[in-house]
């Protein structure tokens, strides 16, 4: 494993080092930095899997320095460490979740071998071979030809009734089988098709596609709802509205199966544009959900300006909120308000069996997680079926 540590201390990183070469890892890089760790990440002939990062730096603090590996698309594993309260290191982590970052664990000063033997281990896990190619990005011409030659395909993640363990629907999540790296996640190239103007293209071969997929899966008698990412960004164009629509239409399908998901990740470009596309959508009865809400990105407000019709709360809040108070504070709220305003409520993020009891007990509407599937090519759903279908007496869900 190919190990760099940021600690501005300098007897700090000595000992880590010393620590890390005594329990068998040899490949550590040690930087007095966040900006030298961001240069060495950069160079791409040293792939990183796993990121040791104090929180307290005199330039770049770890904060910033969290943020700066979000943007590069950093896909390895992540290690928090402070001499602060723990607080801030739990904060630091939330936020560092919250950007779907895989943070294995955070560490308190002086660091116990222990501590990093059992952070190690968790690394290892989440560190799989295929995650190897990480920190690469794309141009945008790559993505325009591989957009053009069908490089891009769609997975598909199941949401489930948690009472009644009806599956309801699918989330379309987009890879790129790309012809050197292998199977590219969204994180590598979303954030760039929406600088590079490529977004659209992208967003209306997914949700064809998608569409396609769904009347194929009604024919054979599973009609799922389907759930299709849309950047803000595409919601500046007047004629999207009447383009999703045709093409709800042409698929032969009920508006109402189709949910489009979004996030306010970047500032509207036309926000009353935005408004008027989406006013149209919830007229024709195409679902709105608002996604990762909690995470500042999807915030109140937008819940009083946009009809959505459906909230997702963000996995950060609910991965781990069985054993959290603050965050069963937060999901609770999120709840109460989707309530309120008569919108179905999602969460996302169910990991385990913890998590999935959590829910069943709070009374979510759908449910979406690793726990319950994972994102998987069209294919390979019939058999997911029939394994969700076995599973039911294990899940505390009744027969059907
Ligand atoms: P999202 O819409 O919030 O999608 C959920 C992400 O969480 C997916 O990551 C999914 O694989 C992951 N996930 C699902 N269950 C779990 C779980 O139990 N634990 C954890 N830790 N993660 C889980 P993915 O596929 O990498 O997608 C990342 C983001 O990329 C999506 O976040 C979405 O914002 C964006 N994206 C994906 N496909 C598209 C697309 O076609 N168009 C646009 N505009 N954005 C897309
Ligand atoms: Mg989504
Ligand atoms: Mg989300």
């Amino acid at each position: 494993m190919n190990i760099l540590l940021v600690d501005d201390e300098p007897f700090v990183l000595k000992l880590l080092v010393r620590q890390l070469n005594n329990l068998g890892f040899e490949r550590v890089v040690a930087c007095d930095s966040a900006e030298a760790a961001l240069t060495r990440l950069r160079s791409a002939d040293a792939p990183v899997d796993m990121v040791f990062s104090d929180l307290q730096m005199p330039q770049m603090d770890g904060v910033e320095f969290v943020r700066h590996l979000v943007q590069m698309g950093y896909h390895g594993a992540l290690v928090l460490i402070s001499g602060e309260d723990r607080r801030i290191l739990q904060t630091a982590e939330r936020l560092a979740r919250a950007h779907r970052l895989r943070v294995v664990g955070t560490l308190t000063k002086p660091v116990s071998p222990a501590q990093l033997q059992q952070v190690l281990e968790a690394g290892r896990e989440v560190v799989a071979p295929a995650d190897r190619v990480q920190g690469r990005s794309y141009e945008a011409a790559e993505l325009a030809r591989a957009i053009a030659d069908g490089e891009l395909e769609n997975y598909f993640q199941p949401k489930v009734n948690p009472a009644s363990g009806e599956v309801a629907g699918v989330e379309v999540l987009v890879r790129w089988h790309h012809p050197r790296d292998g199977l590219v996640m969204p994180v590598q190239f979303i954030p760039m098709a929406e600088e590079q103007g490529l977004i659209d293209g992208l967003t209306q071969v997914v949700l064809v596609d998608a569409l396609h997929q769904a009347r194929q899966w009604q024919d054979d008698g599973m009609p799922l709802h389907i759930a299709v990412n849309v950047s803000m960004d595409s919601l500046a164009a007047l004629e999207f509205a009447d383009f999703v629509a045709d093409e709800v239409a042409r698929a032969g399908l009920p508006m109402n199966h189709l949910v489009l998901e979004v996030t306010e990740s970047r500032l509207m470009k036309d926000p009353l544009a935005s408004l008027d596309i989406l006013a149209r959508l919830r007229l024709k009865r195409i679902g709105l959900s608002i996604d990762d809400f909690g995470t500042g990105h999807s915030s109140l407000a937008q819940l009083r300006d946009i009809p959505f019709s459906e909230l997702k709360v963000d996995y950060g809040f609910v991965h781990g909120a069985w054993r959290d108070a603050s965050l069963q504070a937060i999901f609770e709220a999120s709840l109460g308000v989707a309530r309120q305003l008569g919108m179905k409520t999602v969460a996302e993020g169910v990991e385990d069996r913890d998590d999935w009891d959590f829910l069943r007990a709070r009374g979510c509407d759908l449910a979406q997680g690793f726990f319950i599937g994972r994102p998987m090519p069209a294919a390979e759903l019939p058999e997911w079926m029939a394994q969700w279908e076995a599973r039911r007496r294990d899940l505390d869900l009744p027969p059907t």
